[in-house]
């Protein structure tokens, strides 16, 4: 690629290729690959020497296929290089595990992805690493919990399962000047809605599986870093044994191809539910950043430049788990299920009242987590429609 400063859609369909490199295919090929074969004893000897960026010496390292992706990703954020890991929670854990030490502290944010909160809470601890939880809204009064020996600081924004958008800036001002580092989970805004290095990340944490991937299909973790940070991340996560299966790498490089076109259809089908829910009697509140009126929808449109497909809905009481499990369970075209970020809707009932340590969550019914596929708008509605009808039923026959 030219250094031509093309918009983002452009550079989905062209970065991370070289036709001539592969005999004019538009893709680049599949490397299977653990052995990579050396032509002297020198050269085999020396190829630690080759841990640079680019460098096939064995497969847990990279091959042209992961080279291919993370040099994409990298551009995309705007970072200096890009790791492709396993899963998104490696993505987490292990550039985590390459800053801190016994005795460190670190914050992280009480809306955390909770596998996240889980790894902290029994691993870090084990570890001797304590975590300090903060609230989402925190901004600049973050300095009153940094410590002498605070370490990092972790933010998702939106928050997982309930939304609040944080005021990244802020905190990571207060990370950078007592010497934190800023590690951002960008998985909502998946290298396309936010621009997650001016925004102060240090390293930017994404799980692919989700909207790069795309598909439901294929698991994978990009950990993107600024320049100071790369060399420190590369080795732990080397020394870790982290590495992505190469055919995961390759859906995630297909997925990147149509990531613009798709994270368009999921932000408009979202929010055509989101206001639709708004309107619902049964509904308490939408927590979706981009609807006027939610509290984070000044930061969101000074941050973000759209949103994904992902938001929350609080019900209003009474609301009796059987209703929740009629409305949820009898839907056709929302599926029951985790993760999120491919064609397909989902709905799940979520629980931040019972993970939440540093705020209070009090919703007055059932948090439901809605991810809008690719379906048609009007389909969606209706089956929600219908799952209204279940749970107005099941909250009568309760009563
Ligand atoms: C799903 C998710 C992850 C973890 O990704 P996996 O690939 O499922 O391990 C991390 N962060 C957020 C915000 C997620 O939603």
């Amino acid at each position: 690629m030219t250094k031509r400063d093309y918009k983002a859609d452009t550079l989905l369909g062209h970065l991370g290729r070289d036709p001539k490199a592969f005999h004019g295919a538009v893709n680049p090929p599949v490397y299977h690959a653990s052995t990579i074969l050396f032509d002297s004893l020198d050269a085999y000897e020396d190829r630690h020497r080759y841990l640079e960026k680019g460098k096939v010496v064995y497969g847990l390292l990279g091959t042209p296929t992961t080279f291919a992706l993370e040099e994409a990703v990298a551009r995309l954020e705007g970072g200096s290089g890009c790791i492709a890991v396993s899963s998104g929670l490696a993505a987490i854990t292990g550039p985590i595990l390459a800053l801190v030490e016994s005795g460190d502290h670190i914050l992280v944010s009480d809306s955390v992805y909770q596998p996240t909160r889980r790894f902290c809470d029994h691993m870090l601890r084990r570890l001797g690493v304590e975590t300090t939880y903060y609230d989402p809204l925190i901004g600049a009064g973050i300095a009153a919990l940094m410590r002498q020996n605070t370490r990092l600081v972790f933010l998702e924004s939106p928050g997982s399962l309930t939304f609040e958008v944080q005021d990244a800036p802020a905190i990571a001002a207060v990370a950078k000047a007592a010497g934190a580092a800023v590690l951002m989970d960008t998985t909502w805004p998946a290298s396309l809605l936010c621009r997650p290095f001016e925004l102060g990340a240090d390293i930017s944490i994404q799980a692919g599986t989700k909207y790069i991937v795309g598909h439901s299909d294929a698991m994978l973790g990009l950990i993107t870093t600024n320049e100071a940070f790369e060399q420190k991340v590369r080795l732990a996560l080397q020394e870790l044994g982290q590495c992505a299966a190469p055919d995961d790498v390759y859906l995630a490089l297909r997925g990147l191809r149509t990531l613009s076109v798709r994270l368009a259809r999921h932000q408009e089908t979202g929010l055509a539910l989101a206001r639709w829910l708004a309107e619902r009697p049964e509904v308490e509140r939408v927590l979706h950043p981009a609807l006027p009126g939610d509290p984070g929808h000044d930061l969101w449109r000074r941050d973000f430049s759209g949103a994904s497909g992902l938001f929350g809905v609080v019900l209003r009481a009474p609301c009796s788990r059987a209703a929740v499990a009629a409305l949820i369970e009898g839907m056709e075209l929302f599926g029951l299920g985790s993760s999120w970020g491919g064609f397909e809707s989902l709905m799940i009932a979520a629980y931040p009242e019972r993970i939440r340590s540093a705020t209070t969550w009090d919703a007055p019914g059932r948090t439901l987590r809605i991810h809008a596929g690719l379906e048609h708008p009007a389909d969606l509605i209706a089956d929600l429609e219908a799952g209204f009808e279940r749970f107005n039923r099941a909250v009568r026959e309760n009563a």
